[in-house]
């Protein structure tokens, strides 16, 4: 099939090149210029692990195109995919300003019959709204999909060729069947493509995202009550998490959620509903805790050194949202840099993957140290916030030389409390004994 896929981030660059892979002729197109013209040159604008190899290998097999050009995007293309961002407005709502500009568009360029597939995230009713902005363009006839990605940065292109399901919103026999013949190499091993209607798909994607913000808020909130009473939440966490109507996935404590989706579709969600004339209480009960647990760390440092951190200097080990991306969005590290900065502190950070973008966000005012070890130069303590698996096996011995004063602590549960304490460390960890 030809294929456009509008709007080249980290959704749009995954689901256009997986495409590509399974033989179609894709074109990704982005108004970034920059973005495209560093596609254009065989350079990829994330991190994502094995995106690099795959837009390779399409690229060269004359498969998968980059450029700029929407409206011969449209005219050259059986499939759109909408892929633009759909940030949160001020409100906390989702602004659909990205995606109407690009149905408004296909609406003015289409030339024939087109399956429109709508793969940002976007509050229900969105299929709708589309589908008009189409129609005010346009008298030629097309299809409007529903087709949230469950993609997770760090895993995208697995996630994305071995999905749980496919999700497909759809009033119409002939969107259906484009949709089928896509995924058909991605279903093989039976996974279903569930196809509900639109509106049902549309919120399928914020129940989902819910669900997991509201096991991790969940946890942290259960973490809290370990701290104060004396528990320990790794020890509850497999105690509960055995129980087969539970489960283990997103069940760890931390400092919070971040990330360009959990953060603004929970927001979003609350807003919809809002506008329904329901005021949910879970959801954002939800936001409150993270909100809350983002914080945590930084009350643990001043519990430890005191409010003025004047003269003090920390580590901070783990910039990006979360490990394998380079995606800094709505990160915790921006709230506890925020925080000690306040407080009078220098910090010295490092990020296997996020430097660049960290640069590009805090400029001077942190330290950008060359390598882990490097940030543990005399300072006061170290705070770890990502949990890099390259963090996990550290030489305490040797940190213990580099560090003014042997004191951790883990924003992921990531270290041995005991071990640590027994190499002299004192440890502070999230719900931990
Ligand atoms: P992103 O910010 O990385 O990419 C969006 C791209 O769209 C940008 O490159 C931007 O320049 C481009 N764009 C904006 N307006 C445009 C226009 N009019 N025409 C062409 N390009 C335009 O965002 P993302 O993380 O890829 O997310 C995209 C959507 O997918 C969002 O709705 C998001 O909620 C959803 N989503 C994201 C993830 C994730 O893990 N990042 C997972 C599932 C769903």
């Amino acid at each position: 099939m030809r294929i456009a896929v509008i709007g080249s981030g980290y959704v749009g660059l995954v689901v256009g090149t997986c495409f590509a892979d399974t033989g179609n002729r894709v074109i990704c197109v982005d108004v970034n210029e920059d973005k495209i013209a560093r596609l254009q040159r065989g350079e990829v604008p994330i991190f994502e692990p094995g995106l690099e190899e795959l837009i390779q290998r399409n690229v060269a097999e004359g498969r998968l195109f980059f450029g700029t050009d929407i409206a011969s995007a449209i005219k050259k293309s059986q499939v759109i995919f909408i892929a633009v961002g759909t940030p949160q407005d001020e409100d906390g709502s989702a602004d659909l300003r990205h995606v109407i500009a690009v149905a408004q568009a296909i609406g003015t360029h289409m030339e024939e019959h087109k399956t429109v597939v709508l793969k940002s995230t976007v509050p229900v009713g969105t299929n709708k709204k589309v589908a008009a902005a189409i129609a005010a363009k346009t008298r030629l006839t097309f299809d409007v999909v529903s087709n949230p990605e469950f993609l997770k940065e760090g895993a995208a292109i697995d996630d994305f060729t071995k999905p749980d399901r496919v999700v497909v919103g759809c009033s119409s026999e002939r969107g259906r069947k484009v949709m089928e013949e896509l995924y058909a190499p991605y279903l093989r091993t039976g996974k279903p493509l569930l196809v509900m209607d639109p509106p049902s798909a549309e919120m399928t994607k914020y129940a989902a995202n819910a669900m997991l913000a509201t096991r991790i808020s969940f946890m942290n909130e259960m973490a809290r009550i370990c701290d104060v009473v004396g528990a320990d939440i790794n020890q509850v966490r497999k105690g509960i998490g055995t129980d087969a109507r539970i489960g283990f996935p997103f069940l760890f404590a931390g400092v919070g959620y971040g990330g360009s989706c959990f953060p603004k579709d929970v927001r979003a969600l609350v807003q919809t509903a809002r506008e329904h004339g329901y005021s949910p209480h879970i959801v954002p009960a939800v936001e409150r805790v993270n909100e809350d647990q983002k914080r945590l760390l930084f009350a643990k440092v001043q519990k430890h050194f005191g409010e003025d951190l004047r003269g003090r200097t920390f580590a901070l080990w783990g910039l990006a949202f979360k490990p394998k991306t380079d995606d800094m969005r709505e990160a915790p590290s921006l709230v506890l840099i925020d925080l000690l900065l306040g407080a009078g502190a220098r910090v010295n950070v490092f990020d296997p993957e996020a430097m660049k973008e960290a640069k590009r966000l805090l400029g001077e005012r942190v330290q950008f140290a060359p390598n882990a070890l490097g940030a543990c130069e005399g300072a006061d303590a170290l705070l770890l916030v990502t949990e890099w698996s390259e963090f996990r096996h550290i030489d305490l011995d040797e940190l213990k030389k580099l560090l003014k004063q042997p004191v951790l602590f883990d924003g992921r549960n990531i270290w041995d409390a005991e071990r640590a304490r027994a190499q002299g460390f004192v440890y502070h960890g999230v719900g931990i004994r």
